[in-house]
């Protein structure tokens, strides 16, 4: 069921999403080569604990998964997709990293990931990244009352298809408020004009995950949380949580 939320609850989502902002903004700043990954996720838990704010991430145990997440942030580099856990590894140059955050304020969720190249990054990887940014911008664009899921769905699938890249099957986005994920799920690729009709209050999380290789193919690790490409490419994912409103889509995880 969809729950839609008034302008107070918005405006409360609002300082969620400024504090995984932060979170990510500041998890960037301290990416370099030789940094361990665990560092990423305590700088994360930093800026979290200094709000005051919860994380949805940490102890998170789907049924699928064998270990609750023992972190607040996902760290996925390379042919890592999402899901990555934060362990004692050490970043290097050139790596393509993408970190997921999320965080509870005053009983309320925000979702956000980022992806960026430690230092310099090759051309190829570039491109991957900004191609998903524009996917997202395409989402967030469609994202608008009297539209449906299928046109949100579609325009993040255009944008990756139209480059060349693959579309990891059964991921995508969600709707979100007081918990991390609620009803409608949000594909990466769809038919436009299908699926649910968007209203003014509905908030979700669009997250577009592309393969640079240009395979669907993923798999999930021995660790039983990271998806990695099957053919060893490598992915970027990026995400933002966005309101629906009558004065248009309002991204909620920017600063
Ligand atoms: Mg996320
Ligand atoms: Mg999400």
């Amino acid at each position: 069921m969809v729950k839609i939320k008034t302008n107070e609850s918005l405006a409360a989502m609002r300082e969620a999403g400024r504090v995984v902002a932060r979170a990510l903004a500041a998890v960037r700043a301290e990416a370099a080569p030789g940094v361990r990954l665990d560092r990423l996720d305590e700088v994360a838990r930093r800026v979290l604990g200094g709000a005051g704010a919860g994380s949805p991430f940490l102890d998170y145990h789907p049924d699928w998964a064998p270990v609750p997440f023992p972190a607040v942030v996902c760290v996925s580099v390379n042919d890592a997709v999402v899901h990555g856990i934060p362990d004692g590894s050490r970043l290097a140059a050139g790596d393509l990293v993408s970190v997921d955050c999320g965080a509870t304020l005053d009983g309320w969720a925000g979702d956000s990931a980022v992806s960026f190249v430690v230092g310099r990054g090759r051309p190829e990887d570039e491109r991957l990244i900004s191609t998903a940014q524009d996917a997202l911008a395409a989402g967030i664009g469609a994202a608008v009352v009297g539209n449906r899921i299928g046109d949100v769905a579609h325009a993040i699938g255009r944008v990756c298809r139209a480059a060349g890249y693959g579309i990891p099957d059964g991921f995508g986005g969600h709707g979100i408020g007081r918990t991390m994920h609620e009803d409608p799920g949000v594909p990466n690729e769809g038919r436009p004009g299908r699926g649910m009709k968007l209203r003014h209050g509905m908030v979700l999380a669009i997250e577009p995950m592309l393969i640079g290789g240009g395979t669907d193919e993923h798999y999930t690790a021995r660790d039983g949380w990271t998806v990695r490409t099957s053919d060893g490419s490598r992915a970027a994912h990026v995400e933002h949580t966005v309101a629906i409103t009558d004065e248009g889509p309002r991204v909620l995880t920017v600063p």
